[in-house]
């Protein structure tokens, strides 16, 4: 461990995030297979009783490995040059209206992001010279990565059209996304100027899926006049619907009243102030956007009506009913709901009727209606089951849930200012893990636990997502996505439970390091496992 990382980790371990791992790996030597064989001798030098100093353990471990032979299967580096990687140094200054998007499903690095681009590409298009826009012909959207390899089961090329003919996704109807599924050949007329230039699913082009992109989702939008480029811009979506472009510099906000970088100094905030997360990041809102709190409030509002909105939908849907795509996965919310309030055990009809909210809400993102994410489209069942079981069926106050959406969002802006929130960089866990962590603190701080509490709930509904891969079978977000919303949420509320039962002071490990965990964990994972449809159950289920 470099002297640096030393001085760090014991008081702040989100300090030198590069400075993850215990020992520099050996040029030429296969960073998994050093570390493996590292931490074996480790473990072996502790059995045996056996002291060998750090650095003869290092060559040794160095000796046995094989030269490095998967550079492919590594993904490839993200850009130091992405706002979503520089960030993690400053302050977090993520507001809620940002951070909690509603849209059309299944993904919101794949629907929401896209839609975003292709709209922020025809806004820019719009403001070119009349001379220039005389002379179009022609709109183009390139995919790349990620969009390219799973694009197809995500609706990523109508939610691009969308966008290009002007539609935004928190207010594009998805029954307009569904007609152009069951008429592809559909032209759209789009406005530039005094032009009008048709625009179909034939401009929307699956490109290459591996290359030396800044970031897994990268794609590019064009408007050319014959082979002549108008206007060009390469985008990125760089998880949670959030996106960013080449050049890219974020917009400037107001200074946090309350800054902080990591769970351990929001914490010390409140705890210093004798106040709570939830108030703490009610200030920071007020601050950083300049907004009331009855603005704050009123947003928070819309999210949480449009959640259980989302939970309602999806529980109202036929029992029968079919969800789009290949797979022809039948809907299940409704029967689990149905069956499992008549379990004769209260705890199985608990966890019964919880996981039938996050299938409803996750199957309404299946179909591609509307839903929030919460961080993502992909795990959009999470945090409504968790507030549709708080505000519909415990009945608590509307207040104490805009306080544990506060927390929840100090979850995730944490997560995305060290981690990451894009399943395309860092598996399942980035999504599924983080909605999880977030419903957790969401629940405590429903519940009025301490900050402590809220920060072990949080804590460890993400230690035990670390590791889990994304792999959609067929490149659609169903399986294992569906389920797997309703495994997250009852593993918050599992969470909260024990977090609000044990010895709070005795919780052994803090939410910074679990981050910090997951920031390594993506780093070092395979990169079929990051949203490719290239391996796990992508590949092991066959389709009939
Ligand atoms: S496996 Fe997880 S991360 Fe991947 S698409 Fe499904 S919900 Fe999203």
């Amino acid at each position: 461990m470099s002297e640096k990382a030393r001085e760090a980790l014991p008081d702040d371990p989100l300090a030198d995030t590069s400075q993850l791992l215990s020992h520099e790996v050996p040029p030429g030597v296969d960073r998994r297979n050093f570390l493996i064989r590292s931490a074996v001798g480790g473990a072996a030098a502790v059995l045996t009783g056996c002291s060998v100093p750090d650095s003869e353990r290092a060559a040794k471990a160095a000796a046995t490995v094989p030269p490095a032979k998967a550079a492919e299967a590594s993904a490839p580096a993200l850009s130091a040059d992405l706002d979503v990687v520089k960030k993690g140094a400053g302050p977090v200054l993520t507001t809620v209206d940002e951070f909690y998007k509603v849209g059309p499903g299944p993904s919101s690095s794949h629907t929401i992001g896209p839609m975003r681009i292709t709209y922020d590409f025809y806004q820019r298009a719009t403001k070119l010279p009349a001379d220039q826009l005389a002379k179009a012909t022609k709109l183009q959207v390139n995919l790349f990565g990620s969009l390219s390899a799973t694009g197809k089961g995500h609706g990523t090329e109508r939610a691009a059209l969308a966008g290009l003919v002007g539609k935004e996704p928190a207010t594009v109807d998805p029954k307009f996304l569904d007609a152009m599924k069951d008429n592809p050949d559909q032209v759209f007329p789009v406005k530039l100027g005094d032009k009008s230039i048709n625009v179909s699913l034939k401009d929307i082009i699956y490109d290459a899926t591996k290359g030396d992109f800044k970031h897994p989702n990268t794609m590019t939008v064009k408007l050319l006049a014959g082979n002549d480029v108008l206007l060009e811009q390469e985008y990125y979506s760089v998880g949670g619907g959030f996106i960013e472009w080449k050049g890219y510099t974020p917009p400037k906000k107001n200074t946090p009243k309350y800054p902080f970088r990591t769970m351990k100094e929001l914490r010390a905030h409140a705890d210093d102030n004798k106040t709570t997360i939830a108030k703490i990041m009610m200030a920071n809102e007020m601050s950083i956007a300049g907004r009331s709190e009855a603005e704050v409030n009123a947003f928070l509002d819309k999210i949480i009506n449009a959640m259980t909105a989302t939970v309602k939908s999806g529980l109202a849907m036929p029992e029968d009913d079919v969800l789009p795509g290949p797979i022809k996965l039948h809907s299940k919310a409704a029967t689990v709901y149905k069956r499992a309030m008549d379990d004769k055990f209260q705890a199985d009809r608990g966890i019964g009727v919880l996981s039938a909210f996050a299938l409803a809400a996750s199957e309404e993102n299946g179909r591609g209606h509307l839903v929030i994410t919460a961080p993502t489209g992909g795990s959009a069942g999470v945090m409504p089951a968790l507030v549709y079981a708080l505000m519909e069926v415990r009945k608590v106050d509307r207040q104490k849930v805009r306080d544990g959406m506060l927390a929840a969002a100090a979850v995730g802006y944490l997560c995305k200012h060290h981690a990451t929130l894009s399943a395309a960089e860092g598996g399942c866990q980035a999504e599924i893990g983080v909605a999880s962590s977030m419903a957790a603190a969401l629940t405590a701080t429903a519940y009025d636990a301490p900050s402590t509490v809220v920060e072990n709930a949080a804590e460890s509904a993400l230690e035990h997502h670390l590791g889990m891969t994304c792999d959609p079978v067929a490149g659609y977000v169903q399986v294992p996505c569906i389920e797997r919303c309703a495994f997250g949420a009852v593993k918050a509320w599992t969470a909260y439970a024990i977090a609000s039962n044990e010895i709070a002071s005795r919780h052994r490990v803090n939410f910074d390091e679990t981050v910090l965990a997951l920031a390594q964990t993506a780093k070092e994972m395979n990169s079929k496992y990051k949203e490719t449809s290239e391996a796990g159950l992508a590949q092991s289920v066959v389709l009939c």
